[in-house]
This record gives C-alpha cells, structure tokens and sequence, in this order.
C-alpha cells in the first residue's frame, strides 16, 4: 500500500515537472494538455530542440492526435502544414514522397493549384508538371496526347506549349515533334536568327538561319581543277575530306565531280536572282536558297556530280547510291533527302553533300534530317 502512494507521488511528481518543462520552453496551457495525452516517446519530443514545428502541429486546425508520429515522420521534408495535409489525405499511399516533396518545396508551387498537380503527379515529372498546371496546359481530355508526345525520342521539354499549339495538325507525334523542332512552324525566311559560326562545320544554316552579312570562311582553299569545274574553293578540312572520299570511291569504280563548291553572298545574289527570271520565287525558294541563307557561302557544302550526268539525271547514277551509303565514313551527310522537303525546305537533292566532320557517322545513323538533329543535339 505504502509503495502505491510513493509511486502514485512519484509520478505526479514526474508529470508536473515535466509540465512545469513545457511552460518554461514556452508552451501554452493547451498545447500542454495536448502533449500530456500523447504517449511517452512523443511526450519525449517536446522537450527537444524542434518546439516551432511542434507547436505549429499542435496549432494547426487539421492537427489529428492519433496520427502525431505520422507528421512526425514527414518533418522537416515538408513543412508542418503540408505533413498535416498529406497524412490526413493519405497521399503517401498513392504519390512517391520524393516527388511530392520536390513538389511542394519547388519555387513554382503554387498552393492553390495543389489539386490539379495531385490528379497528374504520378503522370509525369514535377517540372513538366508545374509548367503545365501553372500554364493551364494540362486537363483530363489532352493528357494522353501529351504522354504521346513525351514519349518522342525528340520531345524538348521548352517546346511543349509549341507541341499542344499544333498537335491538332498531325496524327503522328513523330511529325509534329519534327515540325515544331525544326521551327517549321513560322514561314520560312520570317526570322532574323543568325547562325552560331563559332560552331565551325557544324553550323547550322538554312530558312531560318542565316550567315552573318558578309561571311566568308577563313580558311579557302582553291581545289585543283582535277576534281570538278574550274574556280572551285572550299574549306581546306572539307577539301582534304573530299579528297579521302574521292580516292575512296574511285577504288570502286565510281567517278565524282565538283559541279559547286562556296559561293559568296554576291554570287548567290546572282544565282538566286538568276532563277527568279526563269521561275516564280515560290518555287525558286524549294531549290534555291536566299542570300545568306546558303550552305554554299559556308565552305562546307558541295554539290557533287558524275561526268555524263546532269542536276536532271544525276538520280540514276550509281555515284548517287554510293554517296548516300558512304558519304559519312568522310564527315559528309545529305542535306536535302528525299520526302524531307517539309522539314528541310528543299526538294531532294541527291548532289548536295554538307561537311560536319566526326558527328556525320552518328548523324548518318540517327537517320534525322541535320535540321533536326541540330535543334536535338546541337543548338
Ligand atoms: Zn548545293
């Protein structure tokens, strides 16, 4: 009997110490009744360091007494709030804790939106997500078209609202990524983007992109007329490239020569203002390109034929066919295939060969246009 009232003593004792603890660290009388319910090892917690997030806990109207441990476990990952409504809404049952903590602590969150996030979260990544809630890109009828696109090996993410803008236009999301890559979207010749020369042969230049004013190539060199028609210069890496494919393809009995080679701006003035004479810009612009826009002016584009061939002919040549399969061992690509006009802007061109250098091999096997594998991989 004597044992039980010590114990019973003791035990006031302990508790009103322990409160008397609590109201030093600044608890008020009710957070105190809280925390004198709860068992032992969260009674524990309250005398450590972390009093601001428990008394907001213990503050905040959703608070659940039974689930203490469970915010517990969520601090400092979340704030106390955001603990309070993942655990009352059991979202950790449904959403990776990682995500929605990258979520919640990302500097686009925005709280009100907080539903529409949770309906998509497990669709797709936090980034893709908060630029698509934020922008109201993203409801239940287009989700799946744009899982669709996502799933292109060529998806860029900063093209997304482009993609929605003309998704409608296509039935394949491989086209419309093309499409929207490539810019194709504007007309042609409506920008004034000027190409990055500092990316040496794998600069990019075409309807969109043009050379600076007055660009020439630092490094000409005249190629000896043995190799195609007189006058002919190109860049002296590109020549020496030419040369191994030339040697190359002679060894195979196959007989090329250079029909062009750089062209100024001035020339290319002529050439193109030459075509207009004979047919209507519309269609000069499928074959033709505009001064400054022209892979010629760079050095690093040949056009290559074989003797007894013509621009007409030259498709039935066999020096074609052997070009097209081995034209990448020398850094070359084909610029303008065939059925890429939409993307290129140029009708086939089996002559036109362009210089990249090492990239050719993995450009060549990629099976992309260089226009869109510039806007993939290059830009
Ligand atoms: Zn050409």
């Amino acid at each position: 009997m004597k044992k039980a009232v010590c114990l019973f003593f003791l035990c006031l004792l302990l508790s009103s110490c322990q409160a008397i603890t609590l109201k030093k660290l600044g608890y008020t009388k009710e957070e105190i009744s809280v925390i004198s319910s709860l068992d032992k090892d969260g009674q524990a917690l309250f005398t450590e360091s972390y009093r601001d997030d428990l008394v907001a806990l213990l503050d905040n109207p959703d608070f659940d007494n039974t689930k203490f441990n469970d915010y517990l476990s969520l601090i400092p990952q979340f704030t106390c709030a955001d603990s309070i409504y993942i655990i009352n809404n059991s979202l950790q049952d449904s959403c990776d804790l990682d995500k929605l903590a990258e979520l919640f602590n990302h500097e686009l969150f925005i709280r009100n939106k907080l539903e529409d996030y949770l309906h998509f979260i497990n669709d797709f990544s936090v980034k893709d997500l908060l630029f698509m809630v934020n922008g109201n890109l993203l409801n239940y009828q287009n989700k799946d078209k744009l899982l669709a696109i996502m799933e292109d090996k060529y998806y860029i993410n900063d093209n997304l609202a482009l993609y929605l803008d003309y998704y409608d236009n296509f039935t394949k999301s491989r086209n419309l990524v093309e499409y929207v890559n490539t810019l194709r979207y504007l007309p042609d010749y409506s920008t004034d983007y000027i190409t990055d020369t500092s990316k040496g042969n794998l600069m990019i230049v075409n309807k969109y992109y043009a050379l600076p004013d007055g660009y020439v190539p630092d490094n000409l060199v005249s190629v000896p007329e043995e190799y195609g028609n007189p006058g002919m210069k190109l860049t002296e890496e590109c020549f020496e490239a030419y040369k191994q494919m030339y040697n190359a393809a002679l060894n195979d009995g196959m007989d090329l020569y250079i029909n062009s080679s750089y062209r100024s701006y001035n020339t290319q003035v002529n050439t193109y203002n030459n075509f207009l004479t004979k047919d209507s810009q519309e269609v000069v612009d499928t074959y033709s390109a505009r001064p400054s826009h022209s892979e010629h002016q760079t050095g690093l584009a040949i056009d290559i034929l074989s003797p007894g061939y013509d621009f007409g002919t030259i498709y039935y040549a066999d020096e074609v066919d052997w070009l097209a399969e081995n034209a990448w061992k020398y850094g070359f690509i084909l610029r303008y295939p065939d059925g890429k006009m939409d993307i290129t802007g140029y009708k086939f061109e089996p002559w036109h060969y362009r210089y990249v250098g090492d990239l050719a091999e993995d450009i060549y096997n990629s099976g992309l246009t260089y226009d869109e594998y510039y806007a993939y991989y290059l830009k």
